[in-house]
């Protein structure tokens, strides 16, 4: 649930690298839009992502399709100017052939002052070009520095690392986060298919008739207020992620992943792919 109230779906579908293989292509498509009739219905992407070219795909995916989607894309930090923003935002509208994107996330920090980008995502919001706005890669640090700052306290996100491999935000950024009911977008749930190789956790999967990537996947959605992005480009492996939402994982369950996956001691600096 966003910080508005507006209900979003917790298993997403992410993009990167999509779109950057012609061969590929019409796979990407056919999974995108097979998750929209399973109901993943939120789509990430980025201007980053093959200079536009998975934008572009997506739309394509959701042609005749756009009021089913919560359309997620992210603007680059050297693009996150007052006028830079707008101007960004409106390529990625033109790729993503639509006129509004749901959630318009900043990248990750650059250099451009965070009161500039607030002031850029808050009059693309007047003017309905983006519904919601958010940030990723923001550390605790960024966050209590932009939350203050006027249009800061509509920040619906923070999208960030996070899988049982990369467990560091639950330290600090995660309880501040969940203190203000700021929902996290958990990016690279499967460490990009490394957890999906894991023999620990496939030997937990096993045990308990799962998958590995459900298993991983499982462990995210057991928390509130996470969202996952998981990318796969074929329509098989999207069922089978899809199925991790048939598991949910019990209290005895959780704590033996806590013990092949434990969780912080002390602050670590933000991890960032
Ligand atoms: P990921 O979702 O953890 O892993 C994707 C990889 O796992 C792909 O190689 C995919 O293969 C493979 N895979 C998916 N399901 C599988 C399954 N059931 N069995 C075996 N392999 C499977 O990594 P990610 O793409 O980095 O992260 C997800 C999304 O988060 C991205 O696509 C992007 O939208 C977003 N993201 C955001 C940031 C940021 O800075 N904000 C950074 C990274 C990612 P195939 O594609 O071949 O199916």
């Amino acid at each position: 649930m966003l910080p508005s109230g507006e209900r979003v779906p917790a298993f997403g579908q992410g993009t990167w690298f999509m779109g950057d293989d012609r061969a590929a292509r019409a796979e990407e498509i056919a999974t995108l839009r097979l998750g929209l009739d399973l109901g993943a219905t939120l789509i990430d992407t980025a201007e980053m992502y093959g200079d536009g070219r998975a934008e572009q795909l997506v739309g394509e995916a959701i042609a005749g399709r756009r009021d089913e989607v919560f359309l997620v894309s992210k603007v680059l930090p050297q693009n996150a100017t007052r006028r830079g923003t707008v101007s960004a935002c409106e390529k990625s509208l033109k790729r993503l052939k639509t006129d509004r994107l749901d959630l318009y996330l900043l990248h990750w920090r650059g250099g451009v002052p965070f009161a500039e980008t607030l002031a850029a995502l808050a009059a693309l919001q007047s003017a309905g070009k983006i519904r919601h706005y958010g940030v990723s890669n923001l550390d605790l640090a960024d966050m209590q520095e932009i939350a203050p700052l006027p249009g800061g306290a509509a920040i619906a996100t923070n999208q960030l690392l996070y899988n049982l491999t990369r467990r560091g935000i639950e330290w600090d950024l995660l309880p501040w986060l969940n203190a203000r009911r700021i929902p996290v977008m958990a990016y690279s749930p499967l460490d990009q298919a490394r957890l999906v190789n894991n023999q620990q956790l496939a030997a937990f999967a096993r045990n308990y008739g799962m998958t590995t990537a459900q298993a991983a996947l499982a462990w995210l959605l057991a928390q509130d207020d996470v969202i996952v992005i998981p990318k796969c480009a074929r329509r098989e492996r999207l069922r089978e992620n899809l199925g991790a939402l048939d598991h949910a994982l019990t209290e005895a369950q959780l704590a033996e992943l806590g013990r092949l996956f434990p969780p912080p001691q002390g602050p670590s600096a933000l991890e960032m792919l």
